[in-house]
């Protein structure tokens, strides 16, 4: 028997809201989502898309538009600044035809909005939700000026890793957040960064550089590429008082091919600062609400998941509630996404000092572990998946 259909509110329009909001829509359930912006505003660098988030855009029937966009990666590839290799992983080792895919924010925005827009979900920009409560087992919610909406079965938690409604669930949640993150730059890719790559140069554990091609914008133009640059949350400001080509110069020290996209940023105001969550809670679920995404469980881009978790979240969600009624589904949500969650949080921990911390002394021991375990099958098995966001999924590829 079907479950009853709910009134459903979401809040956040990043990533996992507007995925789950067109599939619960599809489902036949009342949805309502929040976002407090006041339109479509996707802001972001690159990002790559893993088999595991391509598996849910088709299930959302925007994988091809959006692969359109992409610039088709193979492969990662992580040099030591002495030009030596320390892993080089590729997708094909997965499965035939198995690719990542260099992305912009904005253009999977886009695409999910128009996914929501024919789905005809009620999308309700310029509300930023501060608190909700309970009246007769239903929530009520309230935006910070002073706006009320009732009468939701369901209340969905998707506002990012900064969320403020997460502590609704009861169950306790706290974004330790890293002391490190990146600078990061969005500029033309003069074809000195291959468009099939994900290209990392480091040296030792506190400079790390990454190059991430990202195919083309919404309206077409040039090839793009990201770049990403390790630094110390407490340095920002400091690099930002100093001269932008003394921060250039360190980039160039030990990338000196990237001396061309570095020419394109003349100032400060062009280089953005992200800062990494670590977010923990003991379970993603209370009566009538569940936290998905970055808001359940933010973490360091280290493994490059944070988007595909959260649409591997919403995926998750709508069929738990396709099969279940209210209470039933979300327990079988906690239980189906817990092992790859657990994974992907305990994984990017472990990996993060080992890239991006003051630990210097890890830097020859990296050096020795990437040799060896990309020499053993098993182990550069393991690592593939988990780049591709394969493990715990019951997956074992792309399912393109
Ligand atoms: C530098 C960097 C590189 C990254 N690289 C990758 C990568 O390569 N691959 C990858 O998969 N992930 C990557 N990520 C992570 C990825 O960006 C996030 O994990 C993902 O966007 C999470 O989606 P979300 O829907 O949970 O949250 P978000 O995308 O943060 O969306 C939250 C939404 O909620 C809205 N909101 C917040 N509060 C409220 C409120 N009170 N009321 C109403 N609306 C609200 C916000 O405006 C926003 O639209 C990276 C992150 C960083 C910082």
């Amino acid at each position: 028997m079907k479950p009853p259909s709910l009134r459903i509110a979401i809040v956040g329009c990043g990533t996992a809201g507007p995925a789950a909001a067109v599939l619960l829509k599809r489902l036949g359930h009342e949805v309502v989502l929040f976002e407090r912006a006041d339109e479509c505003k996707a802001v972001g660098a690159g990002f790559l898309l893993q088999p595991s988030g391509m598996v849910v855009l088709k299930e959302l029937g925007i994988l091809d538009e959006v692969l359109a966009h992409a610039a088709k990666v193979d492969r990662l590839h992580v040099l030591d600044s002495t030009g030596d290799t320390l892993l080089d992983l590729r997708y094909g080792e997965i499965g035939k035809g198995s690719f990542g895919a260099g992305l912009h924010r904005p253009v999977l925005l886009h695409h999910l909005i128009a996914a929501m827009n024919e789905a005809e979900v009620d999308v309700r920009w310029g509300w930023e939700i501060e608190d909700a409560s309970k009246s007769d087992g239903r929530w009520i919610l309230k935006s910070t000026d002073g706006n009320k909406c009732s009468g939701f079965d369901l209340l969905i938690v998707a506002d990012g890793a900064r969320s403020k409604l997460r502590d609704l669930a009861g169950t306790g949640g706290v974004n330790r957040g890293y002391p490190w993150g990146a600078h990061w730059f969005i500029g033309k890719n003069d074809g000195v960064f291959p468009e099939n790559e994900l290209y990392q140069v480091v040296h030792g554990t506190r400079r790390l550089g990454g190059f991430l091609a990202t195919g083309r914008d919404l309206d077409g133009g040039d090839p793009l590429v990201s770049l990403f640059w390790s630094i110390k949350i407490g340095d920002d400001a400091a690099w930002r008082a100093r001269p932008i080509e003394e921060w250039k110069r360190q980039i160039l020290d030990i990338c000196p091919k990237s001396a061309g996209l570095l020419d394109q940023i003349t100032g400060w105001d062009q280089v953005l600062t992200a800062r990494y969550g670590d977010v923990r809670m003991r379970r993603w679920y209370g009566e009538g609400i569940v936290v998905l995404g970055d808001a359940a469980h933010a973490m360091s881009p280290q493994l490059g998941q944070g988007v595909n978790l959260a649409l591997a979240d919403a995926s998750c969600l709508a069929d738990c509630l396709a099969r279940h009624p209210l209470p039933e589904a979300l327990v079988l949500y906690q239980r189906r996404r817990r092992l790859a969650l657990r994974y992907y949080q305990f994984a990017t921990r472990w990996l993060t000092p080992w890239f991006q911390s003051d630990h210097e002394w890890l830097s020859p021991i990296r050096r020795v572990f990437f040799g060896i375990s990309r020499r053993i099958p098993l182990a550069r098995l393991l690592m593939t998946l988990s780049m591709a966001g394969l493990v715990g999924t019951g997956r074992c590829s792309s399912e393109k």
